[in-house]
């Protein structure tokens, strides 16, 4: 796609006034088929979300300001944040980018953006899509960190995926991610990260979380913004990212015209490695729905923050209590945190650990301990978040195979 003809934001905001000069200039002969709002131009599209005929500016006009909106009536921001957007070079990431950069500009909300990326390790994939948040980076003059699974956990998806084949690479990569944007966003010293998500991928979620009965993942996933407070043993904060969706209310569709007409430079393929199935069928099911009614979406939406309302009373429905993972000193519900289980089952050979078969892979677990004498201190390269901080290589084995168990029958994390 053609980088050099892309708008500034503040050439988009200049084609705000447009509509009125036209006002004047079509007074002479009726329109056929002209825009719902303006009334003024013919409309060239037919928005997604309402059904309305729209033209080119009113329909950024319309797509902007409700994401302004959302930002304004959940108070996601203050002012002087210092925000990163979690850029993958995809539409979503590059359209918030955009967005996100222009409304900052167009209401003075004052913020500081970085971009920050994920390089999981896809050849062919994601070193592709880097090159696009790389370009990004120079249009829209935004700072971009890239932080590597290879750097920061000794493997790369591509080194994952040879050990242990496409059937539960997704998991590894969507434990790691959300930790490495953690740790990207504690090197940039940011305290808010946004991220893409748009009403079709939450809606999804609350489809899956429903059908799962998973009232606490339900409750987090309808939330627009949500806190992660993590203590350490001495009581001090160690990690307080708040974590956002602008998009929450954003249809996909719009999204890709959004792109599509301002001719943003993303990169469109998907993922090389195998796509989550459930995910999908939840997806085939949303997109039948939403072809009988539109508002769809956002009616799963609605109604899963209703479900989560009234479940909130409920003390058995809440998530477990944050804390810090001993090892390597990130968020964690549990002793070890999940990312550090996952590396120890590939460093040990036994990758199967922490993604389910729990019985049989504890088995081969206690085994291996009690093979190599159980004292041998586990020895992953996992960087502490400060050079204060020191990881706690010792952890107990029998504490921690009681944690494997438990980590184990939590379900696949599918949380946006
Ligand atoms: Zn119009
Ligand atoms: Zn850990």
């Amino acid at each position: 796609m053609d980088s050099t003809s892309q708008p500034t934001p503040a050439a988009a905001q200049a084609d705000n006034t447009a509509s009125v000069d036209r006002t004047a200039a079509k007074a002479a002969k009726p329109l056929r088929n002209p825009c719902n709002l303006c009334q003024s131009v013919r409309a060239i599209l037919k928005r997604p979300k309402t059904g309305q005929q729209l033209c080119r500016e009113c329909f950024y006009h319309v797509f902007e300001t409700e994401i302004h909106n959302t930002i304004v009536d959940n108070k996601l921001f203050n002012k002087g944040d210092r925000v990163a957007i979690g850029a993958s070079g995809g539409k979503d990431s590059t359209v918030l980018a955009y967005v996100m950069k222009l409304l900052n500009d167009r209401y003075s909300y004052g913020l500081d953006l970085v971009l920050l990326s994920i390089d999981e390790g896809i050849t062919g994939y994601r070193d592709d899509s880097l090159e696009t948040v790389k370009r990004n980076r120079d249009q829209y003059q935004i700072p971009l960190l890239i932080v590597s699974y290879k750097d920061l956990y000794g493997w790369s998806m591509d080194d994952i995926v040879k050990e242990i084949g496409r059937k539960n690479n997704c998991t590894f990569c969507g434990v790691f991610r959300r930790q490495a944007l953690d740790r990207g966003a504690i090197m940039l010293n940011v305290d808010h990260i946004v991220t893409g998500h748009n009403a079709d991928d939450i809606a999804e979620t609350v489809l899956m979380n429903i059908l799962r009965g998973d009232l606490p993942r339900l409750q987090r996933c309808t939330s627009i913004i949500t806190n992660d407070t993590s203590e350490d043993s001495s009581g001090l904060e160690t990690s307080k990212i708040l974590r956002s969706k602008p998009f929450k209310y954003t249809y996909e569709k719009e999204i890709v015209m959004y792109a599509y007409f301002k001719k943003l430079d993303y990169f469109s393929t998907e993922c090389i490695y195998s796509p989550n199935a459930y995910r999908g069928h939840a997806r085939v099911f949303l997109k039948d729905l939403e072809a009988i009614r539109r508002t769809t979406i956002v009616d799963i939406i609605h109604s899963g923050e209703a479900l989560s309302a009234s479940v909130q009373a409920n003390e058995s429905t809440k998530l477990p209590t944050m804390s810090t993972c001993t090892r390597c000193g990130y968020i964690s519900s549990n002793e070890l945190c999940k990312a550090c289980l996952l590396l120890e089952g590939l460093n040990k050979g036994l990758p199967q650990l922490g993604i389910g078969h729990t019985t049989k892979i504890r088995r081969q677990h206690e085994a291996a301990n009690l093979a190599s004498g159980l004292s041998t201190p586990t020895s992953l390269s996992s960087p502490s978040i400060d050079g204060s901080r020191s990881t706690d290589e010792n952890v107990k084995v029998v504490t921690h195979i009681k944690d494997l168990g438990r980590l184990a029958n939590q379900p696949t994390l599918d949380i946006v």
